[in-house]
């Protein structure tokens, strides 16, 4: 509809009809803009109404039928051919701001659509009128291309911020008011040449409306300002200007560079928009990480001087960021920490970039808390060089204190695991693994290695008189007795199992162990645990010794079977004596037979080559 109406008036007020020249021809334009803006399936509906529209004003300002319909056919032409060039799919939209569209418009739209009119015009003009083939091409692109690129983007910009207008409208309908009564002001006089006028009013309707009640505007201000131009009134008729073609293009030029003033100004308003837009969203995006993160984000230069940090760092540390800004790491980092941060830092300014580091910081009330540091070398965006560090900090001191309970937890729980829990001294799990590892190191020092295993001479009987309490009390003892004879840091007491303790004794050779054993021995005897079911009235131990120096292919339980067979021995002799085993070596299955051997044939080898064994009392 409104395509029809402004087809009319525009056929009607823009032909001077006095020399058959447009001074600029705006139907095509705006039926132009329709098409590109509209759904395509609407194109049939408004190409019927702007033709009708065409022919309806051609025929009000008495324009033959048949010259009616031959160039409004044209015209027809001139606007659907660059509107299917410019829309091939319905998603393009028109964006006259964007270079490559605007390249494509003023290709197909301001030249090769006018052109195969433009020269059917100039044959029509030579043919039938008798005039130059040229004047006609030259009147038709002039008038035609001209209104199709003052015309179409300004309509466009009518109808995608129509519903926009009519909100911002409001009070500010006085400056397009303005504009209208200062166009008349300048163009129904001829005494001044006041054309200037028109543009400041023109700006104001552009800042304060937009660019598409500027582009309405400046189409009303020429619709009125071409109208009394026409009819030779206004500045352009007051130039030295007389003929009708040349005011045309005068008020052409006019016109343009008022589309030009306020397209040019529209793209720039529109860039710093979008830059403002853009900015506003960044901000309210960093704005938002930086308040409700519990991380505390830290900008640094890369000599670790903070720059910002945000808000957080209150929660966590109880500082405020001014009195953290402009200092280095030093001022708040525990002190044992401060070479580790210092060699992350050397890290990322020799060029790694990021890393994380665990660290004590010290609040503001004194006390230290840990956090962990995520840090990023950001770059400058233009030059692409290293500026600054982004430090993500986390509180991680509730994990920390956790992992250290856990850590003293484990290893609470590795100690009771070795450890026996009768006696306190190393249990049979520790010494099987100790007894492992000393077979190896001398096995490497080529050291000999020597075994003591120890038995309380009859202490189910002692149980037996005087009950498991004082039996489990005098096992303390014992083991208490050991730990007094042996020295060194690698020697090893341990409760062997029932009775029985065992002692490893590194790199010490048969007569140490021994002599270690004799000491032991005393040492049990000297404490004079009473034992009513004794011989002797007070407690004794056996010792077995037995010293080897691991060789390849040789391990530990022959040490064990040699130290055990000693025991026997020392047990078999007469007990509360040290045995050394002296060979020859029963393998364990020998042993176990010895043991069970009538006491006669244990008497014989206890005199036997076996063992050496000293009794003492
Ligand atoms: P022998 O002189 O031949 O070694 O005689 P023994 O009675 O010591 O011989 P045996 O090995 O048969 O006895 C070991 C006894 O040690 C058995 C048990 O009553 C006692 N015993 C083993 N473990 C414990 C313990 O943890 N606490 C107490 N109180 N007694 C234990
Ligand atoms: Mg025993
Ligand atoms: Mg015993």
């Amino acid at each position: 509809m409104l395509a029809l109406v402004l087809a009319i008036l525009c056929a009607h007020n823009f032909d001077t009809n006095s020399s058959g020249f447009d001074i600029l021809w705006f139907a095509n334009g705006i039926l132009l803009a329709v098409l590109l803006v509209a759904p395509r399936w609407r194109w049939p509906g408004y190409l019927t109404a702007g033709f009708a529209g065409l022919l309806l004003g051609s025929y009000f300002i008495h324009e033959p039928i048949v010259r009616n319909l031959f160039f409004n056919t044209l015209n027809l032409v001139e606007v659907l051919l660059p509107a299917w060039w410019l829309r091939r799919k319905s998603t393009i939209l028109p964006e006259f701001t964007r270079l490559s569209y605007l390249t494509r418009f003023l290709f197909f739209a301001c030249i090769a659509g006018p052109l195969g009119p433009a020269m059917l015009n100039g044959l029509e003009h030579k043919y039938l009128h008798q005039t130059s083939f040229l004047t006609g091409a030259a009147e038709w692109i002039f008038a035609g291309s001209f209104g199709i690129l003052c015309v179409t983007p300004a309509v466009v910009a009518i109808l995608r911020t129509r519903p926009r207008h009519l909100e911002r409208i409001g009070r500010q309908w006085a400056y397009p008011a303005m504009l209208v009564v200062v166009t008349f002001a300048v163009f129904r006089q001829t005494r001044f040449p006041l054309l200037f006028l028109t543009f400041p009013m023109l700006l104001m309707v552009q800042l304060e409306l937009g660019l598409g009640w500027a582009a309405a505007c400046a189409l009303a201000s020429s619709a009125i300002g071409g109208w009394f131009t026409v009819h030779d009134m206004g500045p352009i008729a007051l130039t030295a200007l007389s003929e009708q073609h040349a005011r045309a293009v005068f008020f052409q030029v006019y016109l343009s560079a008022q589309l030009f003033m306020i397209y040019a100004l529209s793209n720039v308003l529109d860039k710093l928009r979008y830059s403002q837009a853009k900015l506003t969203r960044l901000t309210t995006l960093l704005k938002v990480v930086a308040e409700t993160s519990r991380d505390v984000i830290v900008l640094a230069d890369l000599k670790g001087r903070r720059k910002w940090i945000s808000n957080a760092v209150v929660g966590m540390t109880g500082w405020q960021p001014e009195e953290l800004i402009g200092h280095t790491f030093h001022d708040i980092v525990h002190p044992e920490d401060i070479p580790r941060m210092e060699g992350e830092l050397r890290r990322l300014t020799n060029g790694a970039d990021g890393g994380s580091c665990e660290y004590r910081v010290r609040r503001r009330d004194g006390s230290y808390i840990w956090v962990e540091a995520s840090v990023r070398v950001y770059f400058d965006s233009k030059t692409g060089k290293p500026i600054g560090i982004l430090n993500l900090v986390r509180d991680i001191h509730d994990r920390k204190l956790a992992d250290e309970k856990l850590q003293s937890a484990y290893r609470m729980m590795e100690g009771l695991v070795t450890v026996d829990a009768l006696t306190g001294i190393a249990n049979r799990r520790r010494f099987d693994e100790a007894l492992a590892t000393e077979w190896r190191r001398n096995l490497r020092d080529g050291t000999p290695l020597s075994l003591l295993f120890l038995d309380v001479d009859h202490f189910k009987l002692y149980n037996d008189t005087l009950g498991h309490l004082k039996g489990d009390s005098c096992l303390r003892q014992i083991a208490e007795s050991a730990l007094d004879i042996v020295q060194r840091p690698a020697d090893l007491v341990a409760r062997y199992g029932g009775e029985e303790f065992a002692v490893i004794l590194p790199a010490t050779d048969s007569a140490g162990a021994a002599a270690i054993a004799e000491d032991i021995c005393e040492a049990v005897r000297n404490r004079r645990l009473p034992h009513p079911a004794s011989d002797l009235g007070f407690v004794t131990v056996s010792i077995g010794c037995a010293t080897i120096i691991p060789r390849p292919g040789t391990n530990p339980l022959e040490l064990s079977a040699r130290a055990d067979q000693a025991l026997y021995d020392a047990k078999g002799k007469g007990r509360n004596r040290v045995c050394r085993f002296t060979g020859p070596y029963f393998p364990p299955v020998a042993v176990k037979r010895a043991i069970v051997l009538p006491e006669k044939t244990v008497d014989r080898a206890t005199e036997g080559e076996g063992s050496n064994c000293v009794a003492k009392r």
